[in-house]
């Protein structure tokens, strides 16, 4: 059989779901999969399977599983596959395999798949990499025989306690356990509490009062001590109380005491596997799911919002292709600490598979969200990761839904979170999208701390700055807009600019910026360190508003005659934006034009860009669409687009600018292409809007 007529028959008879869903999610698959025949030939390997083994699917399909497998477990494995032929026609398996990391085990799934006279046609396996659980297991085992052995080499410390007059005395073997010698420790009941770990002191104290007030002849706990030496010992301690006086209270308590550290410790562990990830130590996905429950039923409970975010890597793939499975694993770990770092204390953080990771935000509404996550994407944006000399920079999406207090069922939010990551992905990726963008709650705040932030003139500029392609000198600023909430945290562009753009507010914000820059043009007058061009956004809608561009040009036309030269002020329109007929565009463009002022297009090469600016306005800069330069190292069409628009710009004697460019290889393939200027993390993040 070939090997796509392995894979259609993987996928016949399952459902309606396209193939191509099931190839996507097979690919995808961090559990191996694959399909023998029964005489246990390979007929399928998922990716996951032949990156495990090292080698190819043609190296494997047609060859038989049973040579991968350690020959202490090839007898047991044929005996499980036997099974097979009788109902249920399941089976499980663990048994060492020779993986590219050497001995592993593996724990298989399997489920035979029968003709229509009933016998076995084929087996599908499902497997998955569980040593550290047997290694656990193992020294689990171990530690459980020696505890055995010591109980019956009487390695077990004693003690006995009188209450009343207090007095308490230890054997040898319980002072040795904590590092004594006989002789050089008091024991009595005080200073035995004063060495348990304060996190077990108030367990420990309540299971004792318990016992020697009455309410139980017994007492047994499992605690840690401090040992001489400052390490903490994991003792069992069971005790009787064998003499009541007769109200009831304990007379004589004694007891066994045994260190058990090395059987807790494994136990601890085995524990912490069973929800945390191997890889990057944060919760696995049934750690997140349960955290996620109780985050919701939380939210429900008391009434107050929480927020559910999916964070997905984007392009991952490439990252894989590029430097190798080993180097992307490096990458998980390394985006995990970051996240780990930046998410709030009450947070919830896990990695829900691949590269996927899922935070829980309880008592949190849209915006706050919004601005947790908005600094946790570009943390992660702005830190390259080196490794082995490469530096590698990735981006994440992320996508974010409130839980409603109808909804029963944290999966539905985590449904909306997952479609609103999709619309990340569909908007160009490295960016966060809200479920219910422009709806409800998270609108309704945005547009008041909008209002607020006019009324209090906290809409300030973040300077960024742009560089020459060919030696990273700064010939130009770009003023962007922020808000500076009240409690100092500053919201990007993104995160506002659509909710001001719908009640009707840009060219306020606008308005703030340009008078911001203008004022910093007078104070830096035309000092040597001065950048040459100050690039400030112009919205549709200030467009519209002819009378507040006069007022600009008045002011700029105070700081052209105080600094004795042309206000070097580039005024940048994007097509998206102003829809006004062109004639209106430049009448009211005039007075600026007239004082010096430059023009450039934005986003050049996006979504919406034609020739009608470059025509009808004399156009100095464009600027690159971000999506265009982030293509540039990757596609030779990218790249035959931008050699066509620098190509014009070039003969209509305007300057290009990279938007956005983040690692040297794009630099590169931007300065062949002879675009000229850029900016973006490489050259510099905006600054700290002051
Ligand atoms: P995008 O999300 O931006 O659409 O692109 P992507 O390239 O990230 O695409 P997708 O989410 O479909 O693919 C995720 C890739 O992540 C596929 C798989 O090879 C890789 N991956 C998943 N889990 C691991 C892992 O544990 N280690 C490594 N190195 N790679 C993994
Ligand atoms: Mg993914
Ligand atoms: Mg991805």
């Amino acid at each position: 059989m070939t090997q796509d007529k392995a894979e259609q028959t993987l996928m016949q008879g399952v459902d309606e779901t396209p193939e191509e869903d099931y190839r996507l999610l097979i690919e995808n698959q961090t559990d191996l999969v694959v399909k023998v025949a029964p005489d246990g030939r390979f007929l399928f390997v998922s990716p996951s399977y032949c990156r495990t083994f090292g080698r190819t699917k043609k190296e494997l399909i047609g060859h038989a599983f049973m040579p991968l497998v350690h020959e202490d477990d090839r007898a047991a494995t044929a005996e499980a596959m036997a099974k097979l032929r009788e109902p249920p026609h399941t089976c499980t398996i663990e048994q060492r395999a020779l993986t590219v990391d050497g001995w592993r085990w593996l724990a298989w799934s399997d489920t035979a798949v029968l003709d229509p006279d009933g016998q076995v046609s084929a087996i599908i396996g499902v497997g998955r990499d569980v040593t550290e659980r047997k290694e656990a297991e193992a020294a689990l085992a171990a530690a459980t025989r020696q505890f055995e052995l010591a109980v019956e080499g009487g390695e077990i410390g004693l003690y006995a306690a009188s209450l009343s007059p207090v007095q308490m005395s230890v054997d040898a073997r319980y002072l040795s356990t904590l590092g004594y010698a006989e002789g050089e420790l008091d024991v009595d009941p005080q200073t035995w509490i004063d060495m348990v770990h304060p996190d077990d002191r108030d367990r420990v104290q309540g299971l004792y009062e318990r016992a020697t007030h009455g309410d139980s002849d017994r007492f047994e706990a499992e605690y840690r001590m401090r040992h001489r030496d400052g390490h903490w010992v994991w003792i069992q301690d069971r005790a009787r109380v064998y003499e009541r006086d007769s109200d009831g209270r304990a007379l004589r308590i004694a007891g066994t005491h045994t260190d058990v550290t090395r059987r807790k410790v494994a136990e601890l562990k085995l524990e912490y596997l069973v929800d945390h990830d191997e890889l990057t130590g944060l919760l696995n996905r049934r750690g997140v799911w349960q955290t996620v429950r109780r985050v919701h039923v939380q939210g429900l409970r008391s009434g107050r919002p929480c927020c559910l975010a999916i964070l997905d890597l984007d392009h991952f793939k490439l990252v894989n292709d590029a430097y190798g499975h080993g180097v992307g694993d490096e990458v998980l770990k390394w985006v995990s600490e970051i996240l780990r770092r930046e998410v709030r204390q009450a947070d919830c953080l896990g990695r829900w598979g691949g590269e996927e990771f899922v935070i829980a935000l309880p008592e949190t509404n849209e915006v706050q969200a919004r601005t947790a996550l908005e600094r946790i994407r570009e943390s992660v944006a702005a830190q390259p990761l080196e490794i082995k000399g490469q530096e590698i920079r990735v981006t994440l999406s992320i996508g974010f839904a409130t839980c409603h207090s109808d909804e029963g069922d944290p999966r539905d939010v985590l449904a909306r979170a997952d479609m609103a990551l999709y619309r990340a992905k569909n908007g160009g990726r490295n960016r966060i999208c809200y479920d219910g963008h422009d709806s409800g709650v998270y609108a309704v705040s945005m547009a008041v701390l909008v209002q607020s932030a006019l009324q209090t003139a906290r809409i300030l500029p973040a300077f960024q700055p742009i560089v020459d392609l060919h030696d990273r000198r700064v010939v130009a600023e770009e003023s962007l807009a922020r808000i500076v909430a009240a409690d100092g945290r500053v919201l990007a562009a993104s995160s506002f600019i659509d909710i001001a753009g719908q009640l009707g507010l840009l060219h306020r914000i606008d308005s703030m910026l340009l008078s911001a820059t203008a004022a910093r043009l007078k104070v830096s007058g035309d000092t040597a360190s001065k950048p040459l061009f100050d690039f400030v956004h112009l919205s549709g809608d200030l467009v519209r508003h002819p009378d507040i561009l006069k007022t600009l040009a008045r002011e700029l036309d105070g700081i052209s005659s105080s600094s004795n030269g042309a206000p070097s002020v580039v005024l940048t329109l994007s097509e998206r934006q102003i829809t006004a007929e062109m004639e209106q565009v430049a009448r009211a463009l005039a007075p600026l034009l007239d004082l010096g002022c430059k023009i450039a297009v934005s986003d050049y090469g996006g979504e919406a860009s034609s020739f009608r600016f470059l025509i009808h306005l004399p156009v100095s800069f464009i600027q690159l669409d971000a999506n265009l330069v982030r293509l540039a190292s990757e596609s030779a069409r990218a790249r035959s687009i931008l050699a066509t628009i620098q190509h014009s710009a070039q003969d209509l004697g305007i300057t290009t600018i990279a938007k956005q460019v983040e690692d040297e290889d794009t630099l590169q393939r931007l300065v062949e292409l002879g675009v000229e200027w850029g900016s973006g993390y490489l050259f510099g993040p905006p600054s700290d809007p002051s």
